[in-house]
């Protein structure tokens, strides 16, 4: 019996994260307005915590580039923003097709599934337009929200949004940024997952190889 209230993360989670094709992209977009590659990547990662809760992709270009002495045209910033747009296009548009039928078997057995995501603003964007969005009765993006995991208030909205207490719901997340914890900390029973990446390994709770395997594991 699956469980009922299932709150899902996204990246590493659902689909491959695209790390490395994340960084090349990263690289191209440096060069299409003008800045050092190895500065621009560099400045990218150093920026997660604000870019995951503030900026549009347009304005995280812009603001990462002035810092590094550059100030872009117009037309080179939507040139940039629209190679990082279509990466995350790509990237969700690459679920493999056993997650939507674990995700459909899920939802066939009456279970209800929200998904709360760290993620900059370009993946909030383009999730309503892939196959996963319909399988979800609830996003909650940080980029929309204004909050991250493993802020307590993300859970909460996900579990206020679903009608549910956040003991009736079961996380399932690869572990990246302390989400499994900040689950746990409203009172959400936690299944880590190694399917895309080894995120958290020391994680002592229950582990699942893929998301089929959701049903039978016993939280
Ligand atoms: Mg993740």
């Amino acid at each position: 019996m699956p469980p009922r209230f299932i709150v899902f993360d996204l990246f590493h989670t659902l689909v491959d994260g695209a790390d490395a094709e994340r960084d090349r992209v990263v690289g191209e977009m440096a060069v299409m307005v003008g800045v050092d590659p190895d500065a621009l990547l560099r400045a990218y990662h150093e920026t997660w915590d604000e870019r995951l809760v503030r900026w549009s992709v347009e304005e995280t270009i812009r603001i990462l580039a002035g810092r590094l002495g550059v100030h872009p045209s117009d037309e080179a910033v939507a040139r940039a923003a629209a190679h990082r747009r279509a990466l995350a296009h790509r990237v969700l548009d690459a679920v493999h097709p056993a997650t939507l039928t674990a995700l459909d078997a899920l939802r066939a057995g009456g279970a209800r599934l929200a998904l709360v995501s760290n993620a900059t603003a370009e993946a909030a964007e383009e999730w309503p337009a892939c196959a996963l969005a319909s399988r979800f009765d609830v996003a909650v993006f940080s980029s929309v929200v204004g909050f991250g995991k493993p802020d307590p208030r993300i859970y909460l909205a996900a579990a206020d949004a679903l009608g549910a207490a956040p003991a009736d719901c079961v996380y399932v997340g690869d572990g990246a940024d302390g989400e499994l914890a900040g689950a746990a900390a409203v009172g959400m029973r936690v299944v880590r997952t190694v399917e895309h990446k080894d995120t958290d390994p020391t994680w002592p709770g229950p582990v699942i190889q893929a998301l089929r395997d959701l049903e039978d594991c016993p939280v």
